[in-house]
């Protein structure tokens, strides 16, 4: 896949993300890939991990690729074609039963299928995403919507060591708005539960409080409102939007990074809403001090209520957490395929709903029980092709980008502390992350023999297990790479 073709792929998983939302991305589009672009004929060729996968897409996204990478390309697409990993490695790894697989896998587009379908549940296996309305349509209303999704509730929030505090914080304060964390700042990796946490304390006070004004908000729609608002010389209505609210959910704050003009509207809104005791509620990727780019007077006020983090959660909790999506959506799931799930799949949640996800939508295509061979079949390509496709050289780079130190520094004998231990965690992840042996890794980071290596493993392995914030960091990186 060429670069320029690879951001176009991008691009349209954003899409994808907006409009269908990112567990559809999660479940079906993360492990594919946009292999060839022909423009002579106007033909696309997209790679999945198995026929299964393309057969869903096919059946199901096939207007959203269409519409979207026409436009993307500027052309309309003639036909999309599909290549799967799994016949492409041979028959063994082709799963679906020769009678229900589709034998054709060109798509000829046909313009009869109309964009109408509004399906909205949250993980739905027999009727998927069909969400085909832009966002922006949805809240074209005058009055202020809250913008909250019913189905994000305590309820349906397992918790665990590894969330217990956030969840209690965010608890506590939809019982008593403004009073005791004001803000309540929800901290951690993508996929841990921040958005669902942020629209159960919307839920929640809207049976608490009827007439309290709540508004759940992205810190892009803040961004995108903002930018709107000077352009069409209508920051006094902006202005005045925040002032009518009584709890604002701001998501994903670290977007607001090197927004200067944006920050300088925040942190106003901030200042008023906080001296009203109005509850503001922010969420990020990191601890305020460590989102780069943004003002220290912003980090300061973040951390003056509580900051609250999530992790990933443990074995036992990720399999609560499948046995309660299971019985959501009235799937039979054994607890032997669970705890398989569970232990394969490392690095969210987001990424377990996937797999039920997945699982669930397989057995349901070939009529039979959820059993561990399936599980084991269905996870088998999407799993595996991670670790192939992740290259040394996308682990420098990323680890480079993290600790703001030059490749070749990493690479160099320099000993200065940032430097060696930024090394020592490019080995670590390189050792769990790639399928390259000690030597290799070792000839990779300036010709360092294997001891090496296994000293600064070791190292690393203690550090993540006495201090708290270099496992974030090093978790942080790990998830920065599993999605490129
Ligand atoms: P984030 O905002 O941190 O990226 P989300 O809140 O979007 O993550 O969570 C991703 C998915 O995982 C959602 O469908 C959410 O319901 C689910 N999820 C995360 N944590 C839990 C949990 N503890 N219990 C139940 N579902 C969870
Ligand atoms: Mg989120």
């Amino acid at each position: 896949m060429g670069p320029c073709v690879q951001v176009i792929w991008e691009e349209f998983l954003k899409l994808m993300k907006e409009e269908a939302g990112s567990q559809v991305v999660e479940t079906w589009f993360k492990a594919v890939t946009l292999h060839a672009w022909d423009p002579a004929t106007s033909s696309v060729t997209l790679k999945c991990p198995n026929q299964f996968i393309s057969q869903w897409i096919q059946d199901h996204y096939h207007l959203l690729l269409k519409t979207h990478l026409s436009r993307l390309f500027h052309t309309p697409i003639v036909s999309l074609a599909f290549e799967n990993h799994s016949v492409a490695q041979g028959s063994k790894r082709n799963i679906i039963p020769a009678s229900m697989a589709n034998q054709t896998t060109t798509l000829e587009i046909t313009h009869e299928e109309s964009a109408s379908s509004q399906d909205q549940g949250p993980l739905t296996v027999t009727q998927p995403y069909k969400n085909h309305l832009p966002v922006k349509q949805q809240r074209s209303g005058k009055t202020l919507s809250d913008q909250l999704q019913s189905h994000y509730v305590f309820d349906n929030f397992v918790v665990g060591s590894s969330n217990s505090l956030a969840y209690a914080a965010a608890h506590a304060v939809s019982d008593s708005l403004g009073q005791i964390y004001n803000p309540l700042f929800i901290y951690g990796g993508t996929g841990l539960g921040k958005t669902h946490l942020l629209h159960a304390i919307g839920n929640e006070v809207k049976r608490n409080y009827p007439q309290a004004v709540i508004r759940y908000e992205t810190s892009d729609q803040f961004i995108n409102e903002f930018i709107t608002s000077i352009r069409h010389d209508r920051i006094q209505q902006f202005r005045a939007k925040y002032q009518s609210i009584d709890v604002l959910l701001l998501d994903d704050i670290q977007f607001l990074s090197n927004k200067e003009q944006t920050q300088e509207a925040f942190f106003h809104i901030f200042n008023t809403m906080h001296e009203q005791h109005k509850q503001i509620v922010l969420s990020s990727d990191t601890f305020p001090k460590e989102i780069k780019g943004l003002q220290s007077r912003l980090k300061s006020r973040m951390e003056w209520g509580l900051v609250a983090d999530i992790q990933m959660p443990d074995l036992e909790t990720k399999i609560t957490i499948l046995n309660r999506k299971a019985a959501q959506h009235a799937i039979e799931l054994p607890l032997n395929v669970a705890h398989f799930i569970a232990s394969r799949i490392i690095s969210n949640v987001r990424e377990l709903e996937g797999g039920l996800i997945r699982i669930s939508a397989f057995a349901t295509l070939v009529k039979q029980p959820i059993t561990i061979e399936m599980a084991k079949k269905v996870l088998i390509s999407t799993t595996e092709k991670r670790h192939e496709d992740v290259q040394l050289e996308t682990v420098i780079k990323t680890v480079a980008k993290h600790f703001s130190i030059a490749v070749h520094d990493i690479k160099s004998k320099k000993r200065h502390y940032e430097i060696a231990l930024a090394r020592q965690v490019a080995f670590y992840l390189m050792k769990k992350l790639t399928l390259c042996s000690l030597q290799i890794i070792g000839k990779f980071m300036g010709g360092r023999d294997h001891s090496t290596v296994i000293h600064a493993l070791t190292k690393v392995e203690k550090m993540i297990k006495s201090d708290h914030h270099f496992s974030q960091k090093t978790k942080m990186i790990e998830q920065d790479i599993a999605m490129q």
